[in-house]
């Protein structure tokens, strides 16, 4: 595995001499190891600051570094920030300022001039953030005592962000099949999205698929059979549809490994070849942490593998989602959320079945096995990526996830239910309004703000959706936005 790690750098002076230094480096280094203990992935410290040069040399190394993976600062004594310029102005990497301070209270009976000059991060920090924000830098600015539980889980968040930032700068998906005919919000600019997200996004033909699908062997198919008995229970006498989806899942992956994509699309409207359209293939790859768009959506299809690789583990539980149908009862709103087949089990609240059924839809020629099972439940995010013309703009809306209250017994697919915010009515207003697509990547680790994070760092726009939205304040927020993103 390659090493993921956070270069820790941290702003002074020569003007307060050597001894104030050591302490200042020394430290660094402490809160650097003790943060690592608790953060999921190493602060590392780097370096204390005291000319310009210093500056641009550890940006540049952090530049290069392919072990970097964010660039954290915080000035513990005073740092004149001029000398920060032309190092801040040339840092491509994710940049977080960790307000902070070593001590936790002022000693009432040792304060003096020499222990408020060696602990001054107070107006330190604020030097220190004035020169990024004239820089007009994107940045996440984190402010409190560095041994508080909320501040490392924010810094641990944002380290996940960054995590999403690099899968994002490397990702290559692979389209099997072009969008659904006539759709329009699963359009995009792929060039755009490579400039902005950095993904290469294209096209492979279906019948290379079918042909690297004939080459499967048997004693493959045995082997990731065993795999689903394993993880799933059988609920079909049909084996051969659930092998078929292991030919699929197997030839789909050897494409993907090869060429080095971790997401992919396709569409039921070019099957050609193919018995079925992949269901349980699709499922466990998600499972695997690959993202997935039906319907040639490749933008949901990206957003899913980078929301994964933000969430636990580096394989979080978030998946490709649509809003298929609402319950409007009084009292009792909720959106239904499925796909055709195509759910990832890292939402499953309980082991799922797999099952076969007809899929009326497209060209299937037999009936495809899928995972069937229902949604775990707890509070969430749904995020959608549209192409606005010019621009992409993320869009995340908080939910909150309820066992489905109806058991839906001939729903033959995964379901999820929730409630979204402020409620069910505004929410849709709401987003709507703000033009989120029908599909969504649907997370249970993955925070709106670590979504705003990312957007940030991403440079697209962020439209966040909670529970003090209306639909007047967004109307507003929308047309501003709109004005300030077309003189970008
Ligand atoms: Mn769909």
């Amino acid at each position: 595995m390659e090493r993921k790690e956070f270069w820790f750098v941290v702003g002074s002076q020569s003007l307060y001499g050597d001894k104030v230094l050591r302490t200042v480096e020394a430290r660094a280094k402490e809160m650097a190891e003790e943060l690592s203990k608790t953060l999921p992935y190493p602060l590392v410290y780097k370096a204390t600051i005291k000319t310009n040069k210093e500056v641009t040399d550890v940006v540049k190394e952090a530049n290069y570094s392919d072990t970097c993976y964010g660039f954290v600062t915080w000035c513990h004594t005073f740092s004149p920030s001029k000398m920060w310029i032309n190092g801040l102005d040339i840092l491509q990497k994710p940049y977080c300022h960790l307000a902070t301070q070593y001590n936790k209270e002022i000693p009432n009976e040792e304060i003096d001039m020499d222990f408020m000059n060696l602990n001054q991060a107070a107006h330190g920090d604020r030097e220190h953030g004035f020169i990024a924000t004239r820089l007009r830098m994107p940045r996440k600015v984190i402010a409190g005592y560095w041994k508080h539980h909320d501040i490392q889980k924010r810094l641990s968040d944002w380290m996940k962000v960054c995590i999403g930032v690099q899968v994002s700068k490397n990702l290559r998906i692979m389209r099997f099949g072009d969008n659904m005919r006539e759709v329009a919000v699963t359009e995009g600019d792929k060039v755009e999205t490579q400039i902005k997200l950095g993904w290469q996004v294209n096209t492979w033909a279906t019948g290379d698929l079918v042909k690297e699908m004939n080459k499967v062997a048997d004693a493959e198919i045995n082997a990731l059979f065993a795999e689903y008995t394993n993880q799933y229970d059988i609920a079909s006498t049909d084996l051969g549809a659930i092998r078929y989806q292991a030919r699929e899942e197997i030839a789909m992956k050897k494409m993907m490994d090869m060429e080095g994509c971790m997401a992919f699309s396709n569409t039921f409207q070019d099957l050609y070849g193919m018995e079925q359209l992949p269901g349980l293939a699709t499922q466990h790859l998600m499972a695997q942490g690959y993202g997935y768009g039906g319907e040639g959506d490749w933008k949901v299809s990206g957003m899913t593998a980078i929301m994964k690789s933000m969430g636990k583990n580096g394989n979080g539980s978030s998946a490709f989602m649509e809003d298929y149908t609402y319950h409007l009862v009084d009292g009792q709103e909720y959106s239904l959320g499925a796909h055709m087949l195509e759910v990832c089990p890292s939402l499953a609240a309980d082991k799922p079945r797999i099952e076969t059924h007809h899929l009326g839809i497209g060209m299937n020629a037999k009936d495809p096995a899928r995972l069937v099972f229902e949604g775990k439940t707890g509070k969430g995010i749904v995020a959608s990526l549209v192409d606005m013309g010019g621009r992409m703009r993320l869009i995340v809306q908080e939910i909150e996830a309820v066992k489905p209250i109806l058991s839906m017994p001939n729903l033959p697919v995964a379901r999820v239910m929730w409630k979204a915010m402020p409620n069910l009515t505004i929410g849709v207003e709401c987003w709507i309004m703000a033009g989120g697509a029908h599909h969504t990547v649907l997370s249970y680790d993955v925070t709106a703000e670590m979504m705003r994070d990312w957007a940030r760092i991403m440079e697209i726009e962020f439209v966040h959706i909670d529970k003090n939205t209306t639909p007047e304040k967004l109307e507003e927020e929308l047309l501003i936005k709109d004005l300030v993103w077309r003189l970008k």
